[in-house]
């Protein structure tokens, strides 16, 4: 996916579920004005994606969101961009930063002993450091991207 994207301090939720799956998505700090959005997004090329009408319309490259409900915004979302599954947990949700698969006996950080015994790999964030592993979390997760996918395959 060569698009990158830029969501508005609205689209919380919707940035980390499209990271997750593997989306380059930067995330817009409350503070900033509609110019300031515009001007960083006509700079580094990036599609806005946006819960405000008003500046979906001022600027040209733009997803506007109807619904405030984060898996209606991922299934508009994904039905334009299709996710590719290859790359689902390759961001970090946090960062936006580049996820590392790295083999657990080789990590150098603190793990809890029960992921260091039963995990083979953890992930890594080259950005952030933060280390996610294949738990039950990770497999709620991909059942929901992956039931996302399939509705828009329909
Ligand atoms: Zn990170």
């Amino acid at each position: 996916m060569k698009e990158k994207f830029y969501a508005d301090s609205m689209l919380g939720k919707l940035t980390k579920w499209l990271r997750l799956m593997g989306f380059s998505v930067e995330y817009a700090t409350s503070d900033l004005s509609d110019r300031d959005i515009i001007q960083r997004c006509k700079d580094h090329d990036l599609l806005l994606i946006t819960r405000d009408k008003e500046l979906a319309v001022r600027y040209r490259k733009s997803l506007y969101m109807e619904s405030d409900n984060h898996v209606d915004q991922m299934r508009s979302f994904t039905a334009k961009f299709k996710p590719d599954p290859k790359l689902y947990f390759s961001r970090c949700p946090l960062c936006n930063g580049q996820v590392n698969r790295v083999s657990t006996p080789d990590y150098e950080g603190q793990l809890p002993e029960g992921v260091r015994i039963r995990q083979n790999v953890v992930y890594v964030c080259g950005e952030c450091g933060k280390v996610y592993w294949e738990g039950s979390h990770f497999q709620a997760i991909l059942k929901k991207l992956n039931q996302i996918n399939q509705e828009n395959g329909k």
